[in-house]
């Protein structure tokens, strides 16, 4: 077998609430899944169905850890999502059978330089680097899923919190996609993996953000997240 030309990259991990580390593989993200995100966006949820879109696996950020305010934009906004860890691979996975899939849930905020995304939609250009930048994910410990921790979660209340001043507020009951269905929804395109990440989507409330802010996003049942943009 040949050597490798330069060294392997590290391998991202997400800390868990067992002691150990979960290792990333993709990080999926669902677009507009709760309606009141959709509307505050100003689309019609009745009309388009949520959708698909990714960040690199050494975007994430673990909980506690600062993320660097982004380059190349003026609006860096956030988004507070459950986060859901696949621990069994599949493809064409049926609704009923998804949550087998599972490992666990954690909170996580997806990062968005709104700015690039409005001018991307604008244009009709990929939305990669408004989404996909470095330190774009923070995401907190991963709690496994199952009767212990009561974590299959369908309903809980989901918040974010800047500087302490509440700025989202939802509940999970509102997604339009279950957890179950964006797993199945996403294993018609592509074949799940372990170490995939799905960011399910956030609700209303979305807004700016500047340096020196601390982020907390909670999620009854799964946890919180806490990150601080440097
Ligand atoms: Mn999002």
């Amino acid at each position: 077998m040949s050597e490798l030309v330069i060294p392997a990259p590290t391998l991202p991990t997400v800390p868990t609430s067992t002691g150990g580390r979960f290792p990333v593989r993709r990080v999926f993200c669902v677009g507009r899944n709760y309606a009141a995100h959709a509307r505050e966006m100003g689309h019609d949820p009745d009309r388009e169905p949520p959708f698909f879109f990714t960040k690199p696996a050494d975007a994430v950020v673990v909980d506690g850890a600062g993320a660097p305010f982004p380059t190349m934009t003026a609006r860096l906004e956030h988004e507070v999502e459950l986060v859901v860890a696949i621990g069994v691979g599949g493809s064409d996975i049926a609704v009923a059978d998804a949550l087998a899939h599972v490992w666990g849930y954690a909170v996580g905020i997806d990062l968005t330089r709104r700015d690039l995304q409005a001018e991307a939609k604008r244009l009709g250009r990929p939305w990669d680097l408004a989404k996909g930048f470095d330190a774009s994910a923070p995401i907190g410990a991963i709690v496994p899923a199952g009767p212990e921790t009561g974590t299959d979660p369908t309903t809980g209340r989901i918040e974010l919190r800047v500087n302490g001043e509440l700025r989202q507020a939802g509940d999970l009951a509102d997604q339009i996609w279950s957890v179950a269905e964006t797993i199945a929804e996403l294993s018609r395109f592509v074949e799940l993996a372990p170490g995939d990440l799905l960011m399910t989507g956030t609700p209303d409330g979305v807004g700016p953000l500047d340096r020196g802010d601390v982020l907390v996003g909670a999620i009854d049942g799964v946890g919180s997240v806490t990150t601080t943009i440097v």
